[in-house]
């Protein structure tokens, strides 16, 4: 089963949580062990599994990210100036994988999917969701 979720992202650099869109494509699967293949289309995005306690751990993503690769200061800047925003995707890298026991993502109490957003904001990102059975 293969279906392509959509969103909007309403700021350059930011973390959305797509955890609930993710279980609800698991569900209707009725897939009781397998795998979650989760993608980020587009090379200025990626995909985090992280924790969803608190959005301070999600703000803190941005500013590592932020420190680790500062903006205006690449080659690719003279294309389009998002040098930075594609250094930040491939570092982070454009899909997880989650395994699925009992018909529910294999997640501990603390672990939430991301869709990871560093060229924003962005009318429409896509992810796409592959749901594999175990036989
Ligand atoms: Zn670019």
């Amino acid at each position: 089963m293969q279906k392509i979720l959509t969103l909007h992202t309403d700021r350059r650099s930011g973390l959305y949580d797509i955890t609930s869109e993710v279980v609800a494509l698991i569900k209707a699967s009725r897939i009781n062990s397998g795998l979650a293949s989760v993608y980020a289309r587009g090379s200025t995005a990626a995909i985090m599994i992280q924790e969803n306690w608190d959005q301070s751990v999600q703000n803190d993503v941005v500013t590592l990210m932020n420190k680790l690769v500062p903006s205006g200061i690449w080659e690719h800047d003279h294309q389009d100036n998002n040098g930075d925003s594609h250094l930040k995707a491939g570092i982070i890298g454009p899909s997880e994988t989650i395994p699925i026991i009992n018909g529910n993502p294999g997640l501990s109490t603390w672990q939430n999917i991301f869709f990871c957003e560093f060229d924003g904001p962005r009318e429409r990102r896509e992810v796409v969701v592959t749901i594999i059975e175990d036989k």
